[in-house]
């Protein structure tokens, strides 16, 4: 054993928990899932995941924080797919390693273009870790390629005979992802809806060339919104449910809140902190802090869990763009979404709720249900809230900063300048706030989340890069002119173009359904007959 890497068994006792409590637990005991707003209690994960959501409109959490069962050294000479059966067992305790291994398997293999699924880059005190490597090239894939096999599983251990219908309404990324995610996939089908001339060229492309048959992809008359409105009345369709029922279907929602999402986030934290120790950017036992581009604020959390589960994280610093609500939220105790919404070129994170934060509220009020359904109904009626000092004091282990776009584009030019490496526009804003952040953190290294592939938002990463020569709006594109810009990361970078890539260049069209958003009830009905 390494010196020093007994440190991943010192046990993180989350906030409020009972101290003596947990020392009696064992590493077998089952963990069993709460809702942040304490309407539902004691759900095992594999009816956690199939929930998604609680009735009470409060996500789940783990009853308690479970702890490694291996050491960090352990971890190291593991490969992807046997490091993350290591760390989801600890919270889906009612999967067999058999069940769990497979959904493993079946998420993390050739449908990544990397063999290891999660490389790093060093590029001077910050250490890239590339979630962006999978059938979509953005970091939702590292949750939404296993959700299915999840989903699907947890159906079979509660009896559930449906099959399984995804509805999602997309603005552009999570469509895809969760497209991507279910295609043929046996018991399960999805249907995603986006708003016509709503999504960019690549991202529509991306989405009707998607294949599968039991994928479906509608362009409907109308914005993200009605397409929202839209699903959401259909999940509440109760004579809808009942003759889907009779036909033997279900729907779902493969939302970011869903645990099924959250723990396989978790994985690549401990992962990259194993490879830092294997590449010698870090000693054993070495704490490393973590910045992370946020708008749902699923992914950080995911470092959170990390940190609680023993991994040696020292701060989490949550980056933003010019929609910096949680930069505010973590400076002043408020969370205030009463303000502009700005479109930015990191759109992935342009998010004023961000959902997943509902969590972190549960935790520094000290696991208090009752105070967390209070502010979030707050939250629904005032747009704001307020946390207590108290609260405010646990939230020690945060930092957070926030990056304008020129910040964003400046953050994309150095590290090309400096380093040869290129970085799209949602990592380029947490290089920025990594980047002013180690100005003074006492010289520990950064791992920076890398949430998308600079192909996927070519214009913005080769204008930053290039200056003027390449505008960074225009009004109006063509096939070509996005193909050039292809070539110009491609030249840029010197990595191969990525297979999603040459997909939406070359694959057919094989989704041209439309309808009207009053007519989503009927679309739907006919699309599952
Ligand atoms: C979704 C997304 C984010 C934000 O992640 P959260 O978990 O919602 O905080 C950041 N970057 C990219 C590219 C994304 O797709």
């Amino acid at each position: 054993m390494v010196p020093g890497t007994d440190e991943c068994l010192v046990f993180y006792f989350p906030l409020g928990y009972n101290v003596e409590k947990l020392k009696e637990r064992t590493m077998s005991e089952n963990v069993l899932y709460n809702s942040t707003r304490g309407g539902v209690t004691g759900l095992t994960a594999s009816r956690a995941i199939l929930t998604g959501l609680a009735p009470d409109g409060g996500l789940f959490v783990p009853d308690h924080f479970p702890k490694f069962d291996k050491t960090i050294d352990d971890f190291r000479s593991m490969d992807y797919r046997e490091l993350a059966y290591h760390v989801m067992k600890l919270f889906f305790t009612d999967f067999t390693e058999e069940e769990l291994r497979a959904c493993i398997n079946a998420a993390y293999s050739d449908n990544f273009d990397e063999e290891e699924i999660v490389p790093l880059a060093e590029t001077g005190r910050m250490t890239f870790l590339e979630l962006y490597h999978g059938p979509t090239i953005a970091f939702k894939d590292m949750a939404l390629q296993i959700l299915p096999h999840l989903m699907t599983t947890a159906a079979k251990k509660n009896g559930v005979e449906n099959d399984i219908v995804i509805l999602t309404a997309t603005s552009g990324d999570t469509g895809k992802a969760a497209l991507a995610g279910f295609a043929d996939v046996p018991g399960t089908g999805i249907i995603v809806f986006y708003p016509q001339g709503g999504v960019s060229y690549f991202q529509e492309r991306q989405m009707v060339t998607q294949r599968g048959d039991n994928t479906h992809v509608v362009a409907i008359d109308g914005n993200f919104d009605d397409a929202q409105t839209g699903v959401k009345k259909l999940f509440g369709d109760k004579e809808l449910a009942e003759s889907l029922n009779e036909k033997g279907i279900q729907f779902s929602s493969a939302n970011s809140i869903n645990i099924g999402r959250l723990v396989p986030q978790i994985v690549y934290y401990v992962w990259g902190y194993t490879r830092m120790l294997n590449g010698e950017e870090i000693k054993p036992g070495e704490t490393v802090d973590v910045c992370v581009p946020t708008g749902n604020f699923g992914n950080i959390l995911a470092a959170f869990y990390a940190k609680q589960l023993g991994l040696p994280i020292g701060k989490l610093i949550c980056a933003s763009n010019t929609n910096k609500v949680l930069f505010d939220f973590f400076g002043s105790g408020e969370y205030d979404k009463n303000r502009e919404f700005t479109l930015t070129i990191s759109p992935s994170m342009d998010i004023l709720v961000s959902s997943n934060l509902e969590r972190l509220i549960y935790y520094i009020s000290g696991n208090d249900a009752t105070k967390t359904a209070e502010f979030m109904k707050e939250l629904q009626t005032s747009g704001k809230y307020t946390i207590t000092p108290e609260m405010k004091e646990r939230l020690s282990d945060f930092r957070a900063g926030y990056a304008t776009e020129a910040d964003t584009l400046k953050a994309i030019h150095d590290i090309y300048e400096g380093y040869d490496y290129l970085i799209d526009t949602h990592t380029a804003v947490a290089a920025h706030v990594a980047g002013e952040y180690l100005k003074n953190n006492d010289g520990r290294r950064v791992l920076v989340a890398s949430t998308a592939s600079p192909y996927k938002f070519a214009r913005s990463v080769v204008h930053a890069v290039k200056g003027d020569e390449v505008p960074l709006t225009v009004s109006k594109t063509s096939p070509e002119e996005e193909w050039k810009l292809i070539e110009e990361v491609n030249s840029l970078s010197g990595r191969d173009i990525p297979q999603a890539v040459m997909d939406v260049k070359d694959a057919p069209t094989r989704h041209s359904t439309t309808c009207a958003v009053a007519d989503m009830k009927d679309t739907v009905i006919s699309l599952l007959s």
